[in-house]
């Protein structure tokens, strides 16, 4: 199967690189070199301009929003051929996402919402959750692609339905953080060290995705390594708090969450680690969690 990648960030290289070994993949980045030393490790074929991308069967996209897809996706839509499917693996719109679907499939293209957690180390072992909106025929088309970047890949419904569930997902993960580095500020105060609050917390009903990984080995650690930017996380509570909207679910704790984290990338800088958030309960509180 003849496969194109396009956007080799932080998730997209390693992905690409699983499909690397698997398939035939051409590679395009907007900053070329980055493709160019992606070819150069893992054997893929590197492309300067879209417009070189060449035959290709399924299109996978990893791109900050779906604004940048949907760009692409005009630029590349002339060169494909009816019956592509596209595998979008941005967290983007689910309203932007059913728009680019319905422009796609009047090109006969197969669009499938298709984000990732498990972040850059799940990336890189190929055990990412993959969450599908779209149609049922087209993901089965893409079963061996999908299982080469996946443990896990869930239909969860129609078009828009997948960047729906990665969204109200990321909104947990920031209520998580906030909540805990909250929490953990008071009892540094009570004179409980972090570290020992998260050996209770994590044997206990209070454990998270937050307390069982991020806390021990990015905050008490005081190494905060930039894997995905708080300003990405900022972009997915927003689009969650937006589908709370459009549900007419009122929301007021996925509200708050959505301000709290632009107010943190606003304050911090959108390319720092998301986890550098609990700076902010840092700052108003004077307790560094360890
Ligand atoms: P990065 O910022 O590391 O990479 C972004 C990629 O998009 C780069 O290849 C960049 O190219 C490219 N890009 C940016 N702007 C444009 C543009 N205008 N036109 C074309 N290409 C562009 O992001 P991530 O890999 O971390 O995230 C990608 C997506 O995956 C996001 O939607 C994110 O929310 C999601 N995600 C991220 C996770 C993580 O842990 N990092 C986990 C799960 C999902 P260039 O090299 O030129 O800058």
């Amino acid at each position: 199967m003849r496969i194109a990648f396009v956007g080799l960030g932080a998730m997209g290289r390693p992905m690409a690189a699983n499909l690397a070994g698997r398939f035939d993949i051409q590679v395009w980045n907007r900053t070329g070199t980055v493709a160019t030393e992606h070819a150069a490790a893992h054997g893929s074929t590197a492309v300067d301009a879209l417009d070189d991308l060449d035959d290709v069967e399924v299109v996978c996209s990893c791109l900050p929003t779906t604004v940048e897809v949907a760009a692409v996706a005009r630029q590349l839509v002339p060169r494909l051929d009816a019956g592509t499917v596209w595998l979008d693996h941005t967290s983007g719109d689910p309203q932007q996402a059913r728009d680019l679907a319905a422009e796609l499939a009047g090109q006969g293209i197969d669009y499938l919402d298709a984000p990732v957690s498990g972040g850059t180390a799940g990336a890189a072992a190929g055990s990412l959750t993959v969450m599908v909106g779209g149609d049922a025929e087209a993901l089965e088309q893409v079963t061996d692609v999908l299982d080469a970047v996946a443990d896990r890949v869930v239909h969860v419904g129609p078009s828009g339905a997948g960047m729906a569930v990665k969204a109200v997902n990321n909104a947990l993960l920031a209520a998580a953080l906030w909540a805990s580095a909250e929490g953990f500020a008071a009892l540094e105060q009570a004179g409980v060290p972090t570290s020992v609050a998260l050996e209770v917390v994590n044997a206990s009903s209070g454990r998270s995705n937050a307390t069982e990984q991020l806390f021990p080995e990015r905050v008490v650690t005081r190494e905060f390594p930039n894997t995905f930017a708080l300003g990405l996380l900022a972009k997915d509570v927003g689009l969650a708090r937006a589908t709370l909207d459009g549900a007419g679910v009122e929301g007021p704790v996925l509200h708050l969450v959505d301000r709290l984290t632009t107010d943190a990338a606003d304050a911090l800088g959108s390319d720092v680690d998301h986890t550098e958030l609990v700076r902010m309960v840092e700052r108003a509180t004077g307790v560094e969690l360890r």
